[in-house]
């Protein structure tokens, strides 16, 4: 294609809410036959909400809430978002947390002022919220009781954290997504055009097929830390796929740089956004068929 037909094409997805980072992009838009899409806030609203919580024999759910919330407040993820709201909806005042720390794909630790018999009893201790294995690590292990309630919950297709502090684990809290009223009408379109799709995520396998049936997905890779995401890619280039990542948050960032052909939901972080090639506004996953459309379009391969 000559230089002018690419700055056209460009121009035409702008006007459709397709932002190419420059012209040449269209290049690599128009040879992808893979697309790997992120779950959270990519396929889904990223819009959760807490829902059950059990907790270990001595805790209340009103403190498991609350020292999770307090410590989720320094987080941007989804499910931070998701616990914090109800944290302060349903306690109040959140205690005081100071030392966090963000373990991408993981969760999150820090200190906070956990509650005592009485206020004067109060003391600030490690906290950590997120995935069981990251709390067994640190020698938090879920018992049997909330071992059991962490897979009931799980099967039930949502995603569920666990929260620990003083050397055990406390309790567990379900957090639910909405898959995005536009997500299968956005696959139907990318299987109509030959695409390969692969849901690419950090959450558990059940949560991830749940998401994948109701919007029919070819593959799903499920329980990927962030750094094993861009080597999902580097496998399938291998495999000499022509790829393209479809992802909103830091933890894709890598993967979007990685990939023949990154973009970013223009609902997504600031660091998605700039590791990518092209954002979609809206957060719209059509415009992702239509994105590789204007490409092959563009470049002639199709009419
Ligand atoms: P996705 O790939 O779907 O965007 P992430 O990689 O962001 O998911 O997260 C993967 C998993 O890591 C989550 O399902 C959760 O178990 C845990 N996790 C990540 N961030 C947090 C957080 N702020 N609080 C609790 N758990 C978290
Ligand atoms: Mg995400």
């Amino acid at each position: 294609a000559t230089p002018t037909a690419l700055m056209v094409g460009t121009g035409r997805g702008a006007q459709f809410g397709v932002l190419f980072k420059g012209p040449e992009v269209l290049e690599a838009t128009h040879r992808i036959d893979t697309v790997v899409l992120d779950k959270t806030g990519t396929l889904t609203s990223g819009e959760m909400s807490v829902g059950e919580i059990v907790c270990a024999g001595g805790e209340s759910e009103e403190d498991v809430l609350a020292v999770a919330a307090a410590l989720e407040s320094g987080s941007e993820h989804p499910i931070a978002r998701a616990i914090t709201d109800a944290g302060r909806d349903r306690v109040g005042d959140l205690p005081t947390a100071d030392g966090f720390i963000n373990m991408p794909g993981e969760g999150v630790t820090g200190r906070v002022r956990v509650p005592g018999p009485n206020a004067e009893a109060a003391v600030m201790v490690d906290v950590i919220v997120g995935r069981p294995d990251a709390l067994a690590a640190r020698g938090m292990a879920l018992d049997g009781h909330l071992r059991g309630a962490f897979d009931d919950l799980e099967s039930g297709g949502g995603t569920v954290v666990a929260v620990g502090w003083g050397g055990a684990a406390r309790g567990v809290i379900a957090v639910t997504d909405t898959v995005k009223p536009t997500s299968a009408d956005a696959l139907r379109g990318l299987s109509r055009l030959g695409l390969h799709t692969v849901l690419l995520t950090g959450d558990n396998e059940r949560a991830a097929r749940s998401v994948a049936d109701a919007v029919r997905i070819d593959d799903v890779i499920a329980g990927v830390l962030p750094a094993g995401k861009v080597d999902v890619i580097t496998r399938l280039q291998g495999e000499g796929r022509v790829v393209a990542m479809v992802g909103d948050g830091v933890n894709d960032a890598p993967a979007l740089a990685q990939a023949d052909l990154g973009i970013a939901m223009g609902t997504g972080t600031d660091v998605a956004i700039e590791a990518a090639d092209v954002t979609v506004v809206r957060g719209d996953l059509r415009l992702v068929g239509d994105a590789i459309r204007l490409g092959r379009r563009t470049l002639n391969t199709i009419k």
